[in-house]
């Protein structure tokens, strides 16, 4: 009952509406410590998704969420591409398992979660998506059931990608920066958040 296609493809055209429009900020990012194709990287996938929405949006929930990390894997490029590939892959995956929404939604970002984890060999305290991802991860164990829940998440999400500038890159393109990617907000940690902004919105604007 949760996802109905129309939800489903609600939620996926106002995330990907999002992930669009930061396309120029995400860019200024990865100018400053990486090489600034992540806006452009990101445009690319979520135009791919939008392009196979009908299709996507028609499927059973988990693999509808499978399919968006397969077109992202196919269509992001970069390093990125196949972390939020995995990212979607896998809660797919875990959708397919069983696991429920939104019962489960903590257990399912989290087989999300740990898929970049394992694929990047990364983890939070790194100056990655990581460091957005884990900390929403958290409060989505710890206040399960909250009916502010998506308020609070967008709010962690957000503050936890200004977390990032202060931080010393340890993985992906911005390591090879050492000190000098102190000082600058981790661009894959604000697409995260941009991401789970525009489907927490979307969430709390449903009737
Ligand atoms: P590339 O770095 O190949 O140009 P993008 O610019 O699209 O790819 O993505 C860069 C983002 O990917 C970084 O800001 C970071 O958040 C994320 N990233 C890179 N390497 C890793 C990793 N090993 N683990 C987690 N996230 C990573
Ligand atoms: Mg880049």
């Amino acid at each position: 009952m949760f996802l109905k296609p129309e939800v489903l493809k609600a939620l996926i055209t106002a995330a990907a509406a999002q992930v669009i429009a930061s396309a120029p900020e995400l860019t200024a990012l990865d100018q400053a410590i990486g090489d600034g194709d992540h806006g452009a990287n990101m445009k690319r996938g979520f135009e791919a998704i939008l392009a196979k929405l009908d299709a996507i949006a028609a499927e059973a929930p988990g693999e509808a969420v499978k399919a968006m990390g397969k077109t992202l894997v196919m269509t992001v490029g970069g390093a990125s591409g196949p972390l939020y590939g995995s990212l979607f892959m896998a809660m797919g995956e875990a959708m397919l398992r069983g696991k429920r929404l939104p019962e489960d939604l903590a257990e399912i970002f989290a087989s999300g979660v740990e898929a970049v984890s394992a694929r990047g060999r990364s983890r939070a305290g790194e100056k990655t998506m990581l460091d957005v991802l884990v900390p929403v991860l958290e409060i989505l164990r710890a206040e399960a059931g909250r009916p502010d829940l998506a308020q609070r998440v967008r709010a962690v999400a957000s503050a936890a990608a200004e977390r990032t500038a202060p931080m010393l890159a340890t993985k992906g393109r911005a390591a090879f920066l050492g000190a000098r990617s102190i000082g600058h907000i981790d661009p894959g940690a604000r697409s995260s958040s941009v991401l789970l902004h525009a489907i927490c919105t979307s969430l709390e604007a449903l009737p």
